[in-house]
């Protein structure tokens, strides 16, 4: 074992050479040196020195349900939340949480304790964290909507951002400009409900999920950002790529704004349809289709 890795298992869990096809829903992707999982707070700052000295790269991943790897080597530390810094508390109508709560486990808790407010998120296969990065939303709501305060640990401060302060905007947030920051934590606000009656919005939308969304299959959920003018589905739609593959990816036959892997798919499969699409919309339409999901150790 060398001095880094015995260093880093003193302040979590540590897996060596991880594929990514453990570490995102896409399930591609080559492989991650390091992959920890802090075990506190003062664990998460003493990686984060940690790689400084030695000069490694990291990068935070929440659920991998976002993220497009590459199929190279990354020599660097994954660092994931959702194992240790995953506790959440209600005060009054507040949810306080840590950003390594899966976002549907919260939705679930917050509707079996009368909470109305994340019936939008409960299908949504996110972490906080990568929730409140993305602004993640549904059926015309988004975290931006609930939220009213997020914790952030910048450099060695550790600051309360209120939601103006985040800047939230369509699937967009100040952290995407911020990417050496870390989310901690949020407050939530929620409204005081009904259990059977929140259950009820909760499993409809789950029915209209699996009616509309290719759920048995890895993806990324939606590949492109949708534009003021059409939905990007009808894009895709209309240079005929549904059902379209590449090598194991496919423009998904149930929803053509989804990529799925039948099996196979390499990171490079993926995006050599995802760039196909976008030639095909740009030279069919003059459309520049922009990628919701994140790229993630692409040489270029
Ligand atoms: C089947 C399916 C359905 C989906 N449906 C929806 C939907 O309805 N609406 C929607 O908006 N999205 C949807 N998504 C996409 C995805 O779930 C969201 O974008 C989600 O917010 C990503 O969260 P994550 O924890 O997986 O983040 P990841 O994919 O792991 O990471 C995304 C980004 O967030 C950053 N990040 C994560 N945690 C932190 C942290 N603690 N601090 C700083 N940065 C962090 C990462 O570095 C990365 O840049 C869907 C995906 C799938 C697979």
């Amino acid at each position: 074992m060398n001095d880094f890795t015995y260093k880093l298992r003193q302040f979590g869990d540590v897996e060596e050479n991880v594929s990514f096809t453990r570490l995102t829903t896409y399930k591609a992707g080559g492989t991650a040196h390091y992959v920890v999982y802090p075990r506190s707070l003062f664990d998460l700052q003493s990686v984060l020195g940690l790689c400084a000295e030695n000069g490694v790269e990291y990068k935070v991943f929440g659920n991998g349900s976002n993220i497009l790897c590459s199929d190279e080597f990354y020599d660097g530390v994954i660092i994931r939340l959702n194992r240790f810094l995953n506790q959440f508390h209600y005060e009054n109508n507040e949810l306080v949480a840590r950003a390594g709560c899966y976002i549907i486990a919260l939705a679930y808790d917050a509707m079996k304790n009368n909470f109305s407010g994340l019936e939008f998120a409960s299908g949504i296969p996110g972490t906080l964290g990568g929730c409140l990065f993305m602004n993640a939303g549904a059926y015309k709501v988004s975290m931006s909507d609930v939220v009213t305060q997020v914790q952030v640990l910048m450099g060695n401060e550790i600051v309360w951002l209120n939601n103006e302060e985040c800047e939230f905007g369509y699937r967009s947030s100040i952290f995407q400009k911020h990417p050496e920051w870390i989310i901690l934590a949020a407050r939530i606000s929620l409204k005081p409900g009904n259990k059977e009656e929140i259950q009820k919005v909760m499993n409809a939308r789950q029915r209209r999920r699996f009616e509309t969304q290719p759920l048995d299959m890895p993806s990324a959920g939606s590949v492109f950002r949708n534009l003021e003018e059409h939905f990007a589905w009808e894009y895709v739609d209309m240079i005929g790529y549904r059902g379209k593959n590449i090598g194991g990816a496919c423009v998904s036959p149930k929803h053509s704004n989804f990529i799925v892997n039948t099996g196979n798919a390499t990171g490079s499969d993926i995006l050599n349809l995802i760039e196909e699409i976008q030639r095909q919309v740009q030279q069919q339409f003059g459309v520049e289709l922009m990628m919701e999901v994140e790229k993630f150790n692409w040489k270029n």
